[in-house]
């Protein structure tokens, strides 16, 4: 399970984040690229922006559920 206490410091604030457990495997970037990317030295993903209508908020939720680590959190 993501810990929103120990969230990847590029997340924009909001309900969907990345956490530091993240391996930089891409797959959030690839599955909800609207709102996921991968940080400048390309090591983590972080939430740039947050889902804005109910395709992307889908997305973010297929991200969340396929990523191998539990590395994205939904407080919303
Ligand atoms: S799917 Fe999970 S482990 Fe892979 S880049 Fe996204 S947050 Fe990181």
């Amino acid at each position: 399970m993501a810990d929103n206490e120990n969230k990847v410091a590029e997340n924009v604030p909001g309900p969907f984040y990345v956490d530091e457990g993240c391996i930089g495997c891409r797959l959030c970037t690839n599955d909800a690229p609207d709102n996921f990317r991968m940080t400048e030295d390309e090591s983590t993903a972080f939430v740039f922006k947050q889902p804005e209508n109910d395709s992307e908020t889908k997305d973010c939720e297929n991200a969340r559920d396929s990523c191998p680590v539990d590395a994205i959190g939904n407080d919303g």
